[in-house]
């Protein structure tokens, strides 16, 4: 028979599937001996059960009753009895903690007559008709469903007809006005009366805990943190201990380090005369802990010794919520805490010297995500202005700029040189214009997969989204903050889109100081060394290389700097660009072999300088060079322009300019309605004449070049967008004919490997056959993901992905994250029929996915050689192939019962 509850003896810290985070690590302080107060868990299989069919599963009601019954006797008080009642707490808590998005109701078991014996027996009318509002209060919204705001607002009235600002200033009478209200108002709201059994309050609020797993908040919240819908939530009953007992109680939060920075030592917020939920509700103002050591030396030395207990116990930062009873501590909840970047890698490093936890640990302790927020300048916290709004961080960076509230005025203000941050109630691909011109992108609606937030992602533009405390008013053109503060246009606020936080005026930057490390190995300060730590633990462990996509020498020497292995990925397109694209216009309009050979000569001593400059930036390590990708027409003047230039001078009766005209019938014969699909790639290679010699000549006498010069250069020569495998055979045949030729000339050898780029279906369905002309495969992702989906990420990224991230299509967008069913299966079906046919095929992926944390760990378990990515995720990339290999080290041990 299934089990449905758990004592708090009988549970444990990995029961967290079963009991939720918070049952099982009650259970787990329970076990350590520390002071919880007693109590069970109803567990998750009760919660599913219940959603499934809309009733109690059976015997649940029974098992409750009999832990009850336990409860009472080792409290010797009953549930709600008039003379002496005992209170319960009624506590959601899933698996994954979702701070505020279920229900808990505290106070159970108070009525007209135990609200009495309460009083009686604790000897406060005060707090015992305190208590009994907030049971009603919480009761009534929770339960019964009625719009928490009612209460406040009668609380309000209550309170100014009182003169009071304070609700500690109620005193028994007040509060017993105000439990009357509410009773009203339920009455008046619900058609219900508030249910004065306390074993019908104690079903009820359970069975409500369980619905709230489906509440709209919740619900919402779990789609953008990836939380599974069918975990369902854990309910913990637990006995009341009461912090509102007068000046000798209250409650708080301690951390057992500081969340923020990572430094050792409690730190928390404390409030006296409190239950638990005033401390985050703000309606009082907290104290610092250090005030309670002043206020209670022996509960505060009692907390941080328990604190000790429970950091040995889990190694890690541990978040803990406590109440003191009249001197009496209670600890009523603890977790592994969240915290910020910074205190990740200050916190893995210090545990490792306190011999706490091994290097690897600390590694599964940081995230590349983390390294990148490290990686961008912030504002100075010493200068921060007032905050005017808290959104959710959706694109990390910092931003000042003038408040702008449509796309046109910020392009017209951008390009007069201002810097301008957009405000949106939310964006829409008709904003697009104005996220580009803008610095930051701030919006008071949506959550991180909203179009504001995938968009300022895929461009880097820093972005807060769903601020939902203030408003924005777009035809006014101003906004207004949650205590009324009136933002105009024009006025200059800063944007961190790290944190979430909207400062007003420009708050001072500050550069990375573990940017500083990465560019000059400059080693300033504690998180610098924890960061170099991690980055040295992961490149002792990891599989995976890691090389860069660069087309510079200057990017080539970042990208060394940072730590790359090689380049996997250099771009040849973008050296036609600026002057030299008349060159190409000249080749590609040639009339007849002679200009055509002339335009290549031309480009020919160009191109070499380009590779040679690479090559010894990158000297002793592999440089792949990717072949001319993109179609020609990118390199000619635009259609629409010169067509309509044409017709002008025509129109005029004059005769249009020859070149012009010339031009334009070229661009005319060259277009294509989806050019990316179209005469591009390899299929270059194979129909113009001579460019691929070019190239290669090139690439050949760099080597030539650098070798004389006592260099040890390692060019690579990749074929992008093969599909068949006679593709790569030609255009392979003129390769080598090129490298013997240059071998020849010059009697130095040149050998450079020639690989293929995977970016087509086809190619990985055919990976074997490709891979008999191949040395090495890279992954182009990109294009692949295109070519999957059928898709072109221009087109959709801005037009739907936020709508098909919010209906759940995908949880995160293909482009970011590899697809690891469709685009993944493709990459493995190459991987193994490569290697198949040539055993010792180097792979690697050159594609964004190859700086990105989670196709990172996916590239290792399908056992690529390397990832090419951006130079500025190569630290995150190094981090991460790291963690990835730990993790499929320890993978075998891990529970995943996520269903
Ligand atoms: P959340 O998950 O939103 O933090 P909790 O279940 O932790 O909700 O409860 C909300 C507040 O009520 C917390 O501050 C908690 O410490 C307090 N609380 C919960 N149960 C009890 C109890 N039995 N006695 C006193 N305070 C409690
Ligand atoms: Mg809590
Ligand atoms: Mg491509």
């Amino acid at each position: 028979m299934v089990r449905y509850v758990y004592d708090f003896h009988e549970g444990r810290r990995d029961m967290a599937d079963l009991l939720g985070g918070k049952g099982a690590n009650l259970a787990e302080m329970t076990r350590l001996g520390l002071p919880v107060p007693p109590g069970f868990t109803v567990t998750t299989d009760a919660c599913r059960a219940f959603l499934a069919s809309g009733e109690e599963p059976e015997g649940m009601a029974a098992e409750v009753s009999r832990h009850l019954a336990a409860l009472e006797d080792s409290a010797g008080r009953r549930l709600g009895r008039p003379d002496d009642p005992l209170l319960v707490s009624v506590r959601s808590g899933a698996r994954f903690s979702m701070p505020g998005m279920m229900e808990t109701v505290l106070d159970i078991g108070l009525n007209d007559d135990s609200v009495l014996g309460l009083a009686k027996v604790s000897g406060s009318d005060r707090f015992a008709w305190d208590s009994y509002r907030r049971l009603v209060q919480m009761f009534g919204s929770t339960v019964m469903g009625v719009d928490a705001a009612r209460f406040d607002e009668a609380m309000g009235r209550l309170k100014a007809a009182r003169d009071t600002p304070d609700d500690l200033h109620l005193d028994a009478n007040g509060l017993a006005v105000l439990v009357e209200t509410y009773k009203q108002l339920i009455l008046d709201d619900t058609g219900r009366a508030f249910p004065t059994s306390p074993s019908e309050q104690l079903r009820l609020a359970v069975l409500a805990v369980f619905r709230s797993w489906n509440g709209e908040r919740a619900r919402l919240y779990r789609r953008r943190e990836h939380i599974p819908d069918d975990l369902g939530t854990a309910v913990t009953v637990q006995r009341m201990v009461y912090g509102n007992l007068g000046a000798d109680s209250g409650s708080g939060v301690a951390f057992t380090r500081d969340p923020a920075t990572g430094r050792p030592g409690l730190y928390g917020d404390y409030l006296a005369d409190a239950q638990g939920e005033d401390v985050v509700a703000g309606i009082r103002n907290t104290v610092p802990l250090s005030e309670l050591a002043r206020l209670d030396p022996v509960s505060y030395r009692r907390l941080r010794d328990n604190a000790g207990v429970l950091e040995r116990h889990y190694r890690d930062l541990c978040d803990i919520e406590f109440t003191i009873e009249r001197g009496t501590l209670w600890m009523l909840q603890t977790r592994v805490g969240k915290r910020t970047a910074e205190a990740a890698f200050a916190i893995a490093a210090e545990l490792v010297e306190e011999g706490q936890i091994t290097p690897e640990e600390a590694l599964t302790r940081v995230s590349g995500d983390g390294l990148a927020r490290l990686m961008f300048p912030r504002f100075d916290t010493g200068a921060l202005g007032r905050t005017l709004a808290h959104g959710l961080p959706a694109s990390p960076g910092a931003a000042v700029g003038a408040a702008v509230f449509d796309s046109a005025e910020a392009v017209r203000r951008a390009a007069a040189g201002e810097k301008v941050v957009l405000v949106r109630q939310e964006t829409t691909p008709d904003d697009l214009p104005g996220m580009v011109a803008a610095e930051a992108v701030l919006t008071s609606r949506g959550g991180k997969t909203s179009h504001a937030a995938v968009v300022a992602r895929g461009m880097g533009t820093v972005c807060v989204c769903g601020a939902e405390e203030i408003t924005v008013d777009t035809a006014a053109r101003h906004f207004t903050t949650h205590d009324g503060t009136l933002v105009e246009e024009g006025t200059v606020i800063s944007v961190d889109g790290s944190t979430g936080a909207v400062y007003a005026g420009a708050v001072p930057l500050v550069a990375s100081a573990v940017m500083r490390y990465l560019e000059t190995g400059e080693q300033s300060g504690g998180l610098v060394t924890a960061v170099a730590r991690a980055l040295a633990q992961a490149d002792a462990v990891r599989r995976l290389e890691v090389r860069a996509n660069a087309d510079t020498p200057e990017d080539a020497r970042r990208a060394r700097r940072f730590g790359a292995q090689g380049i996997g990925l250099c771009r040849t397109e973008h050296m036609f660009l600026g002057e030299r694209r008349e060159l190409i216009e000249e080749m590609i309009l040639a009339g007849d072999e002679t200009e055509r050979e002339r335009a290549l000569a031309a480009l020919l001593p160009l191109q070499r300088q380009d590779f040679i400059g690479i090559l010894d930036a990158m000297d002793g390590l592999p440089v792949t060079i990717r072949l001319l990708d993109p179609p020609l027409h990118e390199f000619l003047p635009d259609r629409t322009r010169l067509a309509v230039r044409v017709a002008a001078a025509e129109a005029r009766g004059e005769q249009p300019d020859a070149h012009e005209a010339e031009l334009l019938a070229a661009v005319n014969r060259m277009h294509e309605e989806n050019p990316m699909l179209g005469l591009r790639g390899v299929r270059l290679g194979l129909v113009v004449p001579g460019l691929v010699a070019m190239q290669v000549r090139a690439i050949a006498e760099a080597v030539v070049a650098r070798t004389r010069a006592g260099g040890s250069p390692m060019a690579e020569i990749m074929v992008p967008l093969v599909g068949a495998v006679e593709e790569l055979r030609i255009e392979r045949e003129e390769v080598e004919r090129v490298l013997a030729e240059v071998s020849r000339e010059s009697g130095l050898p040149v050998r450079c490997p020639v690989g293929t780029m995977i970016e087509l279906p086809r190619a990985a369905l055919t990976a074997g056959r490709i891979a008999e002309e191949a040395e090495f495969f890279s992954f182009g992702t990109n294009d692949l993901t295109q070519t999957t989906w059928g898709f072109s990420r221009d087109d959709v990224e801005a037009a739907f992905f936020s709508a098909y991230l919010d209906k759940g299509v995908f949880a995160a967008s293909p482009f970011e994250t590899i697809d690891r069913d469709g685009v993944g299966r493709l990459v493995r079906i190459a991987v193994d029929e490569g290697r198949a046919a040539r055993p010792g095929l180097t792979i690697g992926v050159c594609g964004e996915h190859g700086g990105n944390p989670a196709s990172v760990h996916f590239f290792h378990t399908v056992g690529l050689d390397y990832v090419s990515c951006s130079p500025f995720r190569v630290p995150v990339a190094r981090l991460e192939a790291g963690r990835a290999a730990l993790d499929t080290q320890t993978s075998g041990t891990r529970s995943t019962r996520v269903r």
